[in-house]
């Protein structure tokens, strides 16, 4: 009997694994013309800081179009795989550097991948779109993870300084999840620190570990003078508890999912509103 169960254990096995890989088939050969098929589109999420309640910058978050369930963290692996990733990354910075004109006073979050970065002529892409498009390179933050700065390689290095050098901002994004070490906030200029959503979302933040946790992280960037972006907010409780906190800015479901350039325009009219109207919690008592 153990045979037979261990037969069907593997039949069921093997077929979940053609499933997948067909899934995998399907998906790639998605992906081999989305970006001449134009099947790319790019949505905005706002950052509000927390001393103003006013949304001060906007995160680039790419989609694909007709296929809302397959989302970024899925299909860009895929896409860094085929060796595509240079290419989406290019488009990415175009349509940001684009739409960015369509929110003055307020500054854009473009992510960039790892593999971007690694790329050949990053910093070329991105002064012939700041000039096609007419940017002011302090309008504009980039997203890096953890790991972009432990590669120690000349090339990087140059990027990041040279993104640096003509006046672009950093943010170091998913920030305590991967293979942080302290020392790189000391040594790289970054800007803000965008502290992972593990560590706030879903009530998280009012335990008590997480909540020393985010607390150490507010204090560092407050002492380093670098933003601190808590990422994840999704009910007022942690918006308050943030704010107590000393927390910059934060950024979640609460204020606004990711949105197209077009509602991203409203929202943040609404946004500005709600902040004049006072409409966020407030400790007064500070
Ligand atoms: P990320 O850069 O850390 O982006 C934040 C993710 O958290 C986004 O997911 C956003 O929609 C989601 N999020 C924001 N607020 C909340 C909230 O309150 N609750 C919950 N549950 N989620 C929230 P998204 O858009 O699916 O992106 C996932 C990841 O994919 C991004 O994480 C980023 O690493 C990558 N990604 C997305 N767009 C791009 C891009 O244009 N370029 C590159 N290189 N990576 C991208
Ligand atoms: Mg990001
Ligand atoms: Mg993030
Ligand atoms: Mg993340």
């Amino acid at each position: 009997a153990a045979k037979a169960e261990g037969k069907g254990a593997y039949a069921i096995y093997s077929h979940k694994l053609g499933h997948l890989v067909e899934q995998r088939r399907e998906r790639e050969e998605l992906l081999a013309g989305a970006i001449e098929n134009g099947a790319f589109e790019l949505h905005y999420q706002p950052i509000v800081c927390l001393a103003t309640d006013l949304p001060t910058s906007i995160e680039a978050l790419v989609r694909l179009k007709r296929n809302p369930n397959l989302t970024p963290d899925v299909f860009i692996p895929i896409v860094e795989n085929m060796g595509l990733m240079p290419r989406l990354g290019e488009w990415i910075i175009k349509a940001a550097f684009e739409d960015s004109l369509k929110w003055p006073g307020v500054h854009t979050s473009i992510n960039l991948s790892p593999l971007q970065i690694q790329s050949a002529d990053l910093l070329g892409i991105v002064d012939g779109y700041k000039a096609e498009f007419d940017i002011d390179p302090a309008t504009i933050i980039f997203e890096i993870t953890e790991g972009v700065l432990l590669d120690k390689t000349q090339h990087v290095r140059s990027v990041l300084d040279g993104l640096k050098g003509r006046g672009y901002k950093l943010a170091l994004d998913d920030f305590g999840t991967g293979y942080s070490s302290l020392s790189y906030l000391g040594d790289m200029n970054i800007d803000r620190l965008k502290l992972d959503q593990s560590f706030v979302r879903g009530g998280r933040i009012r335990e008590a570990r997480n909540a020393t946790l985010v607390k150490a992280v507010i204090d560092i960037g407050r002492n380093l003078g670098i933003e601190v972006v808590a990422e994840g907010v999704e009910d007022l409780a942690e918006v308050e508890a943030l704010r107590l906190w000393g927390c910059s800015h934060v950024q979640g479901y609460l204020l606004s999912k990711a949105v197209p350039a077009t509602a991203a325009v409203k929202r943040l009219r609404d946004l500005m509103d709600k902040a004049r109207n006072s409409e966020l919690p407030r400790d007064r008592t500070r």
